[in-house]
């Protein structure tokens, strides 16, 4: 495969070249070839002479005329005179003393370069030069403008792409069946990066870049779809004909958009293919609610249903929300959690085992191998951004073919959701529960920290609740607690004396954070200093003040989601941002929170500020980046691929091309 050969094989590249061109990420002719042009000039209108005004860029066409240069050392100054049919132009170079011998007196070459203030003739100041020939590159055409290192110019990056494409042509693969060519009126790939970087016209290049973004959103959306297996649309057994809920009363009557939701996943639950969709919503939006009604359909029909949540704080609290309204309706709820005793614990596995328990709430411990569920009906993951798509499907596995729900409250752009979340169905709630006032947020640099413990100190003094956020890292890498605990006992101490402060963070046993939040949550705990275990899901009404520390460590959308935790009750809620950064994206991310409340909005937000490579996700999956592609301006061509993605998906196996592509793409990361 020429495709695949050492650049070096390119006339015009040596191992110096060459290890210039690797700056760029060139190995290969396939690099170069898929090296793209970052934007164009179109240098197609040939301008005569007379007709240039000062200050245009224009391309022209002369015959060249006598050639001097002038000055020493690093002021050398080469001017040479060229005519066209119209009239006489001057030309200027400064300190290019090789110029002198690169032109030949009496023949045509093309010039681009802005106009100056007319001498006797019309002036062009260092323009680009190129031989009128049959077939240009650099002039009388549109011009490809690359991205660029140190020692590569455009003129001959062009070259050599020129003729890398030429060398391999012959090997550029069509890997498209006809059927989706055909269907989406797509340009034939060879043509597709000819004119890419070489258009022939307007209308080629957008058919050229056309094609190629669709190719990089498609074989994104297709990889996705094999590496979540084939959990969708699987014939379902499980079988739910009653969804009346009638006798089920939440306390609070649904919005129009948690109805509206309810009522796509009724008809989901109805149908005779298992569910498989994503509820997105904003932090507080209500998406608890929903999820309890889908379960209790499901165990009305008799199945069990599952809520894994990511961290034990919220499940325990979900058990309290759920178990408090369905044992009412002698519905037995368990919690599978790490703070279990062994004994408890095997009970609660026979209690699942044998069908005494209908509603199964836990963290990850319940997608262990030892936990055997006796009529999984429905699976339901809570901020499912947490989990990744192994431990979902795995999940989903457990069961035969279950129904599932997944929730997440880092609301994505719909058609990033449709990337990230391809062969999935998406339910919104775009909507929160009435009373709900906005989270009035302020940024300040921590000049202002006693200020704001006061503000703390009325707060309570007025019987409300406050968290203060503190950034140290969870999970895996060495957690600061010390300086956190320091922290937290120098607020009690000078800061806030008469108050119960409580601190929560990670390290703590399952059993201790429970103890906490349960605390928290009755109101004995004024004030809970936290680290990020608190942000997801977390409930407690009555907190309407929330300080979060160093808020340059965190991304938009992690606060946001922090910021989620007040503003639950009908009060007016606070959120103070404290940070010393000088950074121009902290201070945008800070201006963009005190701004607006909606997290469709912050995310679409955090996504430019990041760049969509970022986000979680594309990167993360170890997903090839989008060269041409963007996920913001593409949708059109992202929805086009996706439906074609999913057709490639059911018949894959068919086209060897498309399989051999996809594996070239993604060694090693695909499982299926
Ligand atoms: P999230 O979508 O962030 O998970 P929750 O489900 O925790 O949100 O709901 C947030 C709060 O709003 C809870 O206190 C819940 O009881 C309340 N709530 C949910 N739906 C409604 C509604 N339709 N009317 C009034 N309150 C509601
Ligand atoms: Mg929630």
């Amino acid at each position: 495969m020429k495709l695949n050969e050492d650049v070096e094989i390119i006339k015009n590249i040596g191992p110096a070249r060459a290890n210039h061109l690797r700056r760029l990420g060139i190995y290969t002719v396939g690099d170069l070839i898929e090296h793209f042009p970052r934007e164009y000039e179109d240098r197609s209108i040939i301008t005569p002479i007379a007709q240039m005004e000062e200050g245009g860029i224009y391309t022209i066409c002369g015959i060249c005329g006598n050639i001097k240069t002038s000055g020493f050392r690093q002021r050398i100054v080469t001017r040479m005179m060229v005519k066209d049919d119209t009239g006489e132009a001057e030309l200027i170079w400064f300190n290019q003393p090789y110029l002198k011998d690169a032109f030949i007196k009496g023949e045509e070459y093309y010039f681009t370069g802005r106009a100056e203030p007319k001498n006797k003739y019309p002036v062009i100041l260092s323009p680009d030069y190129e031989k009128k020939r049959e077939h240009q590159l650099n002039s009388a055409r549109i011009v490809p403008i690359y991205p660029l290192t140190y020692k590569i110019t455009q003129k001959l990056l062009r070259g050599l792409i020129r003729d890398a494409i030429d060398y391999a042509f012959s090997d550029i693969e069509e890997y498209f069946p006809e059927e989706i060519l055909s269907s989406y009126v797509l340009m034939d790939r060879r043509e597709a990066i000819e004119n890419i970087h070489f258009p022939s016209d307007e209308k080629m290049f957008f058919s050229a870049r056309r094609r190629l973004a669709f190719d990089e959103l498609f074989t994104l959306q297709l990889s996705l779809m094999l590496m979540k297996g084939k959990i969708k649309r699987s014939r379902s057994d499980v079988s739910i004909k009653n969804t009346d809920t009638s006798e089920f009363i939440l306390p609070f009557e649904l919005t129009s958009a948690q109805k509206r939701v309810m009522e796509e996943i009724k008809k989901d639950l109805e149908g005779p293919c298992a569910m498989y969709r994503l509820i997105q919503g904003d932090v507080g939006s209500g998406k608890t609610a929903v999820a309890t009604l889908s379960c209790y359909m499901a165990i009305n029909n008799g199945y069990q249903a599952v809520l894994m949540a990511p961290t034990e704080v919220l499940a325990a609290q979900h058990f309290n929300s759920i178990n408090a309204l369905f044992s009412k309706l002698g519905i037995e709820t368990v919690l599978l959690s790490g703070s279990l005793k062994k004994r408890e614990k095997e009970e609660t596995l026979l209690k699942i085992e044998n069908n005494q328990a209908q509603m199964i709430i836990g963290t990850h411990a319940l997608i262990q191998e030892r936990v055997n569920y006796h009529s999984l009906g429905l699976v339901i993951t809570d901020e499912q951004h947490r989990f990744g798509v192994k431990q979902r499907s795995a999940l989903a596995r457990k069961g035969k073919a279950p129904h599932v729900l997944v929730m997440s409250a880092t609301p994505i752009p719909r058609s990033l959701a449709l990337v990230l979340y391809g062969d999935m169905d998406v339910s919104v709630i775009d909507e929160l529960p009435p009373g709900r006032k906005s989270v009035e947020t302020f940024g300040v640099d921590s000049r202002y920290r006693e200020r704001v413990y006061c503000l703390i100190k009325k707060e309570i003094e007025r019987g409300r609740q406050a968290y203060i956020v503190c950034p140290a890292i969870e999970e895996g890498e060495t957690l600061d607690i010390k300086s956190v605990i320091t922290y937290a006992e120098e607020i009690k101490k000078r800061y806030l004396p008469e108050f119960s402060i409580e601190l929560i963070h990670g390290k703590l046993k399952p059993s201790q954070k429970e103890t906490i939040m349960d605390g928290f949550l009755k109101g004995e705990i004024d004030v809970l200093v936290a680290t990020t275990v608190i942000e997801v899901g977390v409930n407690v009404p009555n907190a309407t003040f929330m300080l979060i520390e160093n808020a340059e460590r965190f991304g938009l959308s992690q606060l946001h989601q922090l910021r989620g935790r007040v503003g639950r009750g009908s009060d007016k809620s606070y959120c103070v941002l404290i940070s010393d950064s000088k950074s121009k994206i902290t201070a945008q991310r800070i201006k963009a929170m005190t701004k607006t409340n909606d997290g469709f909005e912050i995310a679409e937000l955090d996504l430019k500020l990041r760049g969509p490579g970022d986000f979680f996700g594309i990167r993360q999956h170890g997903l090839p980046e989008l060269k041409i592609a963007d996920i913001y301006k593409d949708k059109e061509i992202l929805t086009e691929a996706r439906k074609a993605a999913l057709w490639a998906y059911d018949n894959y196996d068919k086209y060897k091309g498309l399989k051999r592509r996809i594996e070239i793409l993604m060694p090693g990361n695909i499982d299926i």
